[in-house]
């Protein structure tokens, strides 16, 4: 059973204020991953479906909500956000059944959504445009404004922080927005559009087309009228928004996979970093795309941390979300299918520890054990590629050079971080570091609804989160008035 706030149904989009069914009449079944149970049934939309979210977002536009001061548009945020906070329970409880996340870790995703929504609310009336000197006679400024419509692509790991950072941003710089969650977890969604509807947004500032990707998805990215694309997932759908967005010549915003690096030096403070390395593996069962899969020591401290890692490992229990143990269920059988097929690529590897599968966990849930691989080789495919699973692995090092050469050496730069007590190395690391966020002497995970997050390479482009992504969804105009 699933409680919607204010009971609606989940098998709706909403449009222009307006909770309907999909326009072709279809529906997908949504599953419990801890037991492989049919949660419900959700709306599989089509371009019928988001040509009426895209209308509904420009009438918005045109509308109460264009005409929004961006005061206003702050309040309603912050509003937002103190309605999301009084349903924290509900939207935990949605998401541990949908994505099998563990019950605590998704109260902190409702508890950060609630923060996206008071930065952004905060935020809103503090973007501002500048005055520049010009010739003679001349008055120069500039104004910001929004895109206009924007369409937000996000995956089944961290719905709500996702649609805090994205659609938060869009709103407080006064776009009109269509979202298209995945369809494997898309519950806290609909609730949190619910929830904002509730708060009163006005109807049209943010719609919400669930269904599949190549359906749904692939509508709002080719839409002609969606002047802004964010797309949180995979590589290869990634290059596919990337191509829509350069046939209608919008701007897009690419937060992609990754393979990030903590880098631990001999002179690093081992009690400090071992929850950090090894929680930034663990968590949401790995499925983060921030997630530290890889972990570089350096030669002389390389026993410790196994050790110390290995015992970590021992103590980890992966069981239903609703038990809220360390670990839960992968998202699918999909995804662990996937995870599996890494393992068996491990074969030739050295497994230093393994978490247990709970008694409880039925054999229905997508359960995999959390496993650390020990000796890794950087070029391995287990050190090289995203697996999205609970799965790191602890690669050897000599000196500084060779830990800047191993970070690095991948497709990928979200994160990395730098353990070690010596101030000038922690500067170079930083410098060195391909990443779009580094870390020192912590493992913030892409955390921290302040601080800017976005890779480079095959991990994407752009920025979403703190300021930076005010910028992101807003354009400059330059207005010269010469007056003589
Ligand atoms: P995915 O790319 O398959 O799906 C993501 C979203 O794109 C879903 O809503 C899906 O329906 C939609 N989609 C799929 N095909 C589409 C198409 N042809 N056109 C338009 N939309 C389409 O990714 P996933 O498997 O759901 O998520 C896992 C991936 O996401 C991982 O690679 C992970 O690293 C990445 N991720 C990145 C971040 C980040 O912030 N950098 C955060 C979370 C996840």
């Amino acid at each position: 059973m699933i409680e919607m706030p204010n009971g609606i149904a989940p098998d709706q989009c909403l449009i222009g204020g307006q909770w309907r069914p999909p326009a072709g009449g279809e529906y997908l079944d949504l599953l419990n991953p801890s037991d492989g149970s049919t949660l419900c049934a959700i709306a599989r939309g089509t371009s019928a479906d988001v040509d009426a979210a895209v209308d509904s977002a420009k009438a918005a536009l045109n509308g109460d909500w264009g005409a929004a001061t961006a005061v206003e548009r702050g309040r309603i945020l912050t509003k937002i956000g103190q309605y999301v906070l009084k349903h924290v329970d509900l939207l935990a409880t949605l998401e541990a059944q949908d994505v099998g996340k563990p019950l605590t870790q998704a109260r902190n995703d409702a508890i950060a959504l609630a923060r996206y929504l008071e930065f952004y609310g905060g935020a809103a009336d503090k973007v501002h445009g500048q005055t520049i000197p010009y010739m003679e006679g001349y008055t120069v400024y500039t104004l910001r404004e929004p895109h206009g419509v924007t369409g937000h692509i996000v995956p089944w790991n961290y719905p709500m922080q996702i649609i805090g950072r994205s659609v938060g941003a869009a709103l407080a710089m006064g776009n009109a927005c269509v979202l298209k969650p995945a369809e494997e977890a898309c519950l806290t969604a609909l609730a949190f559009a619910e929830i904002a509807r509730d708060a009163g947004l006005p109807d049209g500032a943010l719609n919400v087309v669930s269904g599949l990707g190549a359906e749904a998805g692939a509508a709002l990215s080719t839409h002609k009228d969606v002047h802004h694309i964010s797309f949180t997932g995979s590589v290869g759908v990634g290059k596919l928004i990337q191509k829509a967005a350069a046939e209608n010549i919008v701007p897009v915003t690419l937060e992609l996979g990754g393979k990030s690096p903590q880098v631990v030096f001999a002179d690093a403070d081992l009690d400090a970093a071992l929850p950090f390395l090894v929680n930034a593996g663990i968590q949401n069962a790995g499925q983060t795309c921030s997630a530290s899969s890889r972990i570089l020591v350096q030669d002389s401290l390389l026993d410790e941390v196994t050790t110390r890692m290995t015992e970590a490992y021992g103590a980890l229990i992966a069981a239903p979300a609703l038990e809220d143990k360390h670990v839960g269920p992968l998202v699918s059988h999909r995804q662990k299918a996937i995870v599996n097929s890494f393992l068996e690529k491990g074969a030739d590897l050295t497994i230093a520890a393994q978490g247990v599968i709970s008694d409880s966990a039925p054999d229905t849930g997508a359960y995999v054990a959390p496993t650390l691989f020990a000796d890794v080789a950087p070029d391995h495919s287990l050190a090289q590629d995203e697996i999205f699973g609970p799965v790191q692995v602890i690669i050897p090092f000599k000196d500084e050079n060779e830990s800047i050469a191993i970070a690095n050496g991948t497709d990928y730069g979200l994160v990395a971080s730098c353990w070690s007590r010596d101030g000038a190395r922690q500067m170079r690391m930083a410098k060195k570091l391909r990443a779009g966020q580094v870390f020192v002497n912590n493992y913030g995970a892409g955390g921290g609804v302040e601080l800017p997050f976005g890779g480079s390479g095959h991990s994407g482009h752009g920025r979403e989160k703190g300021f930076e992504a005010l910028f992101s969804f807003s354009t400059v105009k330059t207005v010269a008035t010469y007056h003589g």
